[in-house]
């Protein structure tokens, strides 16, 4: 007998994953050439070099036992400071490294809040289109997920939507800016109303209601468009982070939470974050990567390649006739299907060799997401079979 929820995350694979795995498959049978794989958000640019040689430097002067041994659970004390500190520049804020929980990931640091904050009965609201393992992340911790709808233009959250999901058992509300899948940045505006609304309904209820702001791709951000401070607006604010798209960085599990000590019950937030850690089996996160992190945590990959590949993608798909979202930063273009099934829709991309994964994974049905972090070189060979992919429909119409 084995614990049937484990059993079924474990066999079903995600929806990414398995076309991720599909096109090696297909790679096999057809050539890697042939193949349009835009599944999965691996990032497609190099670490900054300061990455490799601050990893080479420490692993040929640092004392290997103590590079390689266990950190302070939270830890390591140092690499706290200096992310604190990078922090403290970039946005005028005065955190201690106190206030950090380092974690293999964002993964760990969203899993750490959901686990950490949980308690009977209680829910997290998520915005559609979502990143799928907040599902996952919140079901086990025992919390409910509770699905709003974004404005059906923009996908920018909606705080109307947010003000009707909201209720007693809200213990918090996941915000994704920019966003995975559709690579929307919400705007000020729209962030404001959101903490807004949840002062009203935190007074309302008598308790806090947290923000938990996902930020793995903060840094990635297009032309003209910027990333509002999320603790600077909403004092509940919870801050997962991870390195793993900054600098490149995915298969290292490096990231954090902060937990600022504005937000309401910090002191006993951060211990349940830890306490969590700890029931999770997290310990500490990767020692070597938590000292590169405090000498890099200046410092992006180059990710003018994802700009240019959106607007590669953005002007030959719209002159091909589909519609999409133009993508404000992250790595990932939002497509509306030719077909009202998404799933059916990334079906007939297989037989052309595109992988598009299907929307409704996303909690949004009717839409593909492509994952641009790919050579620009691939992107321009893909665009003949997006055009046969459009011809399809119109010579045959949907199945
Ligand atoms: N949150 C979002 C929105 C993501 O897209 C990802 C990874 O793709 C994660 C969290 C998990 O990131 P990590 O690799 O740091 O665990």
């Amino acid at each position: 007998m084995v614990s049937e929820r484990m059993l079924g995350l474990g066999t079903a694979r995600s929806v990414i994953r398995e076309l991720f795995e599909y096109g090696k498959q297909r790679a096999a049978e057809v050539g890697a050439e042939n193949v349009f794989d835009f599944s999965i958000g691996n990032p497609s640019v190099p670490p900054p070099p300061q990455v490799d040689e601050e990893a080479v430097r420490l692993l040929q002067t640092e004392n290997s036992t103590l590079l390689h041994g266990y950190t302070s659970a939270q830890g390591d004390a140092g690499v706290r400071q200096a992310i604190a500190d990078n922090l403290n520049r970039r946005f005028g804020c005065r955190y201690t490294g106190d206030e950090l929980y380092l974690t293999v990931g964002a993964a760990a640091a969203l899993c750490c809040c959901f686990h950490g904050l949980a308690c009977p009965g209680d829910e997290f609201v998520v915005s559609a289109p979502y990143f799928p393992e907040y599902k996952v992340f919140i079901e086990g911790s025992g919390a409910a997920m509770r699905l709003i709808q974004p404005d059906p233009d923009t996908l920018q959250l909606d705080p109307a939507a947010l003000a009707a999901a909201v209720s007693p058992r809200t213990k918090g509300v996941v915000v994704n800016s920019p966003n995975n899948p559709s690579g929307v940045i919400y705007t000020l505006d729209t962030l404001k109303a959101a903490a807004a609304v949840l002062e009203e309904k935190s007074r309302e209820y008598g308790h806090p209601i947290y923000l938990i702001s996902d930020e793995p791709y903060r840094e990635i951000v297009f032309e003209g468009y910027s990333v509002p401070w999320l603790p600077g607006l909403y004092r509940d604010t919870i801050v997962c982070y991870s390195f793993s798209k900054s600098l490149s960085l995915p298969g290292e599990r490096i990231g954090y939470v902060l937990v600022p000590t504005q937000a309401a019950d910090s002191g006993q937030v951060y211990a349940a974050v830890a306490g969590a850690g700890r029931s999770l089996g997290y310990v500490n996160a990767p020692s070597l990567f938590q000292r590169v992190a405090a000498r890099c945590c200046g410092l992006t990959s180059d990710t003018s390649i994802y700009e240019r590949n959106a607007g590669l993608l953005v002007s030959s798909l719209r002159e091909l006739g589909y519609t999409c979202v133009q993508p404000q930063g992250a790595f990932y273009l939002f497509l509306k299907t030719l077909e009202a099934d998404d799933l059916a829709f990334s079906e007939r991309a297989k037989e052309f060799n595109l992988l598009l994964v299907p929307g409704s994974g996303f909690g949004a049905p009717g839409w593909v997401r492509l994952a641009f972090c790919v050579q620009t070189e691939m992107i321009q060979r893909a665009i003949p079979k997006f055009k046969e992919l459009a011809q399809s429909y119109r010579e045959g119409g949907a199945d």
